[in-house]
């Protein structure tokens, strides 16, 4: 079997710098919020181009994190609505509606999956107060006519980077691209601990010094609790393992790109839709994403002659039960999407033979 991720495989790259760097805080007696996370808070703002990063225990936190900051700040209060693309992961979604802030769904862009800019304006109203692009699949969002509608209107800017550590528009890293950025660093993700862990990016020292006291019970000070906040924090173990992986990124980057490149060059079968690269961005390819009529048919297809295969997402956000209130929304093209898309093995560790397998048994799939 191809597996989709070999996850095992992929850590097993780093073991013993692992073993290393476990052994250092089991021996250092401390083990939330210390010299670990700050230097892996350090160490990813520097990557990313940006002056703060602080950890955080999720990327669904990061992100609920950043829009409770922003009320607390009096930038935004309940029923206030943010702009988020439809086809997303319901993180970002559930991120709007856990702060009471209302999510106004928008088609995305049928070539890139990312939101339309062109589709934005007409959804803007009173109440608008953020834009929440999400880089899926790891390419970054059209930032040039977003940031247009954003000066004309004062809207923030928030990024989900989730499944974007590393991809760049213009050479400019996702995670500066907007006032605030969240970050997940779940398993699988270009860049994944070894358990939960998540970070926000920002330039804004306020919204920095808010985040820290919110995902720290409200407090900055020990017992003296300036918001009504919670436990999101990051722990030294994840994020010395983070520091280990850090040094690591841009190589594994560009190991999935060759991958992807195998893919783009060699994939000739004219019913399967390929992902394309907007201009000036560099994608990271969390995910290779294609498209095909008979999806189901082509996975199962693949299946069966040992190409593990997962689908990103089989169901629209607007169309699960947890968002009935969503369901009447008219949104074809992100339908079409989550009806179509397939995604393909695509790894660090992924070996060349292995994607002109893959290449070989798609080009022979019929339909
Ligand atoms: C994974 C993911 C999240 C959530 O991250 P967690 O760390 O699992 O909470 C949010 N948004 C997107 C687009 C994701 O892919």
């Amino acid at each position: 079997m191809i597996p989709f991720l070999d996850l095992k495989s992929v850590n097993q790259l780093y073991r013993d710098e692992l073993i290393t760097a476990a052994t250092r805080i089991i021996d250092s007696g401390w083990y939330i919020l210390g010299q670990e996370v700050e230097g892996f808070e350090k160490e990813f703002a520097e990557y990313c181009g940006v002056e703060h990063c602080l950890g955080v225990a999720n990327g669904l936190d990061a992100l609920i994190l950043i829009l409770r900051a922003y009320k607390e700040m009096g930038i935004m209060e309940d029923g206030d609505e943010v702009i988020v693309p439809a086809n997303t992961y319901i993180a970002s979604i559930l991120a709007i509606s856990e702060n009471g802030l209302k999510p106004v769904l928008v088609e995305p862009d049928p070539v890139t999956y990312n939101l339309d800019p062109t589709l934005i304006e007409k959804h803007i109203t009173d109440k608008t107060k953020a834009i929440l692009m999400v880089h899926l699949y790891g390419q970054v969002t059209a930032m040039d006519e977003i940031n247009s509608l954003v000066q004309k209107y004062g809207l923030k800017i928030i990024e989900d980077c989730a499944q974007a550590h590393g991809a760049q528009y213009k050479g400019q890293k996702a995670g500066s691209l907007g006032d605030a950025a969240g970050f997940s660093f779940y398993p699988g993700k270009n860049l994944g601990a070894l358990g939960d862990a998540g970070a926000v990016t920002t330039s804004d020292p306020e919204l920095v010094s808010v985040i820290k006291a919110l995902r720290n019970y409200g407090s900055h000070e020990k017992y003296k609790n300036l918001y009504k906040g919670v436990n999101s924090r990051l722990d030294e173990m994840q994020a010395a393992f983070l520091r280990v992986k850090l040094r690591h990124l841009d190589k594994e980057i560009l190991a999935r790109r060759q991958i992807a490149d195998i893919y783009r060059s060699s994939i000739s079968n004219p019913e399967v839709i390929l992902p394309e690269v907007a201009d000036e961005n560099a994608h990271v390819w969390h995910l290779f994403v294609v498209r095909h009529r008979q999806r189901d048919k082509l996975a199962r297809y693949l299946n069966e002659n040992g190409v593990q295969t997962v689908i990103h997402y089989p169901l629209a956000p607007h169309k699960q039960d947890a968002y009935k209130e969503l369901s009447c929304l008219d949104l074809p093209v992100s339908e079409m999407l989550h009806n179509e898309v397939l995604s393909l093995p695509i790894s660090p560790v992924m070996s060349k033979e292995d994607a002109l397998k893959v290449v070989e048994l798609v080009n022979g799939f019929k339909s």
